[in-house]
């Protein structure tokens, strides 16, 4: 924070995808903003978002909750001079149907710190819950990602799906497909509430 104060970008518009943040940030770097909005998850006011051509609620996204892989962190950190510069938090990682690494096939790690700046999504700021889940990643049975996490990556690439899916706003086509998912696997007894993400 202290960093972008001095850039004179407020945090909070930076974490909400503001246009006029965005735009500083990149000329200060000397970055090509377009790549940077193609990658930017914009708040568009009451609980609603835009990536790319998708509009959606905030029920599709991680919310205040930081999902990373512990494996791809340390990946970023290993043999670098400045480890902290080279972690990054990764964008799908903000998507809540993204459950799954699909380079290291594991279950990714959900942490809330319960702090006000939860929103920034700063896998630096969680060095404590990573190396747990470093730690804990070794013992992790592997799984593939769902064909749902699939489908929502490849919706936000512009390559076509299912024609029902695709009929639906992309957060309807995940509850829809999370609902039935739930029903059919689960049976009509499972509370949808009750669910874990691993479920
Ligand atoms: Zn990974």
């Amino acid at each position: 924070m202290p960093f972008l104060n001095d850039l004179k970008i407020p945090v909070v518009d930076l974490a909400r995808g503001k246009r006029e943040a965005v735009e500083r940030l990149c000329s200060i770097a000397g970055q090509d903003p377009a790549p940077v909005f193609k990658n930017t998850i914009t708040a568009l006011g009451d609980r609603r978002y835009r990536l790319r051509e998708c509009e959606f609620s905030a029920e599709l996204t991680t919310g205040l909750v930081t999902r990373f892989c512990p494996l791809c962190l340390s990946e970023d950190r290993d043999e670098h001079a400045l480890p902290k510069a080279a972690v990054r938090h990764r964008l799908h990682w903000r998507l809540g149907p993204i459950r799954t690494c699909g380079k290291h096939n594991i279950p990714l790690e959900n942490v809330r710190m319960g702090k006000w700046n939860d929103m920034l999504h700063e896998v630096q700021a969680m060095d404590d819950a990573v190396s747990a889940a470093y730690i804990a990643a070794c013992s992790l049975e592997p799984r593939n990602p769902s064909p749902l996490q699939s489908y929502v990556e490849d919706r936000f690439k512009g390559i076509p799906g299912p024609v029902w899916l695709d009929g639906q706003a992309i957060d309807q086509a995940c509850r829809a497909t999370e609902m039935l998912g739930g029903l059919m696997a689960f049976g009509p007894e499972q509370k949808a509430a009750e669910m874990t993400e691993d479920m």
